[in-house]
């Protein structure tokens, strides 16, 4: 029995096939008869880049997975961001983000179910009220609602979201002295390509690509997907281990998130940066791999003497995976130790101590002196 579909929503739809239209007929003609700068080029992508990166560093790694902790100017920066790229709220956004993992792929429950097809998972879950009810329940973000700056976000949102992508690309066009054009590239070019990129997140990167950490969704690893999204290309990573702060965790891919958080880190407006144990995400592939040529082999004809003896080799790799970090574990803690052993014998910081220790006592008597002459 098929249900009728639930009603479009107007106003969606009108932005998004407006914005789509303008910026795939209005700006080629635009740079056709009057032409942009290299100006305006440089400030499409800066403000695409500052799209990108709040949704990505901001309501995607920091607000629903909290892989990492954020001083407040960074999430308030992340929240105008996110407000510019038009993606609504942080709250909501992260509300139907954890139902999207929790329940991924499952037609009924997960918002963008990539089974769904193509279309839905990028777009048209967002075309008609297929979630109405989630309007008004944050229940699995009652974490979020205790941050100040969600909430006054979520309040605001629609003069925010306003006044951003009118704003910003007002203001440098008014610097920059072509008002019209700033409005097409930095305002409509801008946002089309950032939402694009960002549903494909949804859509592609849950169809096209490689699983070599899990294949119990349909989320994959896609590098050209990393280069359009910041780094979010590999998916089928996050979506096994969804709190690390890495999406690409080799050093050689390309995650500008991850980059970003790290260097805020080092000036200590990140903390707290979470990352998988490195034993899971070596057992997670190589558990794949075996799962990979299992069903490969067993189509074969004489398959079964080559599946054994892979099938041993694998139970030698998990062992000698568990043993490796287990002892590499130990030998840091026995490093550690040994440093602050070493540390304390220094005749250096033993002479500061002493040193420290009569500056104090003198200091005391000091006082004491004075205080009964002064
Ligand atoms: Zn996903
Ligand atoms: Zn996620």
């Amino acid at each position: 029995m098929s249900h009728p579909k639930p009603p479009i929503i107007w106003l969606n739809l009108m932005i998004f096939t407006l914005t789509f239209s303008i910026a795939a007929i209005g700006a080629p003609l635009y740079a056709y008869f009057v032409g942009f700068d290299w100006q305006q080029g440089l400030m499409l992508l800066a403000a695409f880049s500052y799209c990108g990166l709040s949704i990505t560093a901001g309501y995607h790694r920091l607000w629903s997975h909290k892989a990492y902790e954020a001083n407040a100017a960074v999430r308030f920066i992340y929240a105008i961001g996110g407000a510019f790229a038009l993606q609504n709220s942080i709250l909501h956004w992260s509300s139907d983000h954890r139902i999207h993992h929790r329940h991924v792929d499952n037609n009924d429950v997960d918002p963008y179910s990539a089974k769904r097809g193509f279309f839905y998972s990028h777009i048209g879950w967002m075309l008609r009220e297929y979630q109405a009810h989630r309007y008004t329940d944050y229940s699995n973000c009652r974490d979020l609602q205790k941050d100040k700056i969600v909430m006054w976000q979520h309040k605001y949102y629609v003069p925010l979201a306003v006044a951003t992508n009118f704003g910003i690309p007002l203001l440098f066009g008014l610097i920059h002295g072509d008002v019209w054009g700033a409005l097409l590239l930095v305002g409509v070019v801008r946002l089309v390509l950032s939402h694009h990129t960002t549903f494909f997140i949804n859509s592609l990167a849950h169809i096209w690509g490689s699983q070599p950490y899990t294949d119990k969704n349909t989320a994959r690893d896609n590098g050209f997907l990393a280069f359009l999204t910041f780094g979010e290309g590999y998916h089928n990573y996050h979506h096994i281990f969804e709190n690390d702060y890495r999406n690409g965790i080799r050093w050689w891919q390309f995650d500008p998130t991850k980059w970003l958080i790290k260097c805020l880190s080092w000036f200590g407006l990140a903390s707290n940066l979470r990352t998988c144990p490195e034993d899971k995400i070596e057992k997670a592939r190589a558990t794949m791999m075996l799962k990979r040529i299992q069903t490969r082999l067993s189509a074969g004809p004489d398959s079964r003497v080559v599946l054994q003896k892979v099938e041993a080799e694998y139970d030698v790799l998990i062992q000698k995976i568990s043993e490796y970090y287990a002892t590499r574990k130990q030998l840091l803690e026995v490093k550690r130790q040994a440093l602050r052993d070493q540390y304390d014998n220094l005749d250096i910081v033993k002479q500061y101590q002493e040193i420290k220790a009569r500056l104090e006592q003198q200091r005391r008597d000091w006082k004491l002196l004075t205080a009964q002459y002064a």
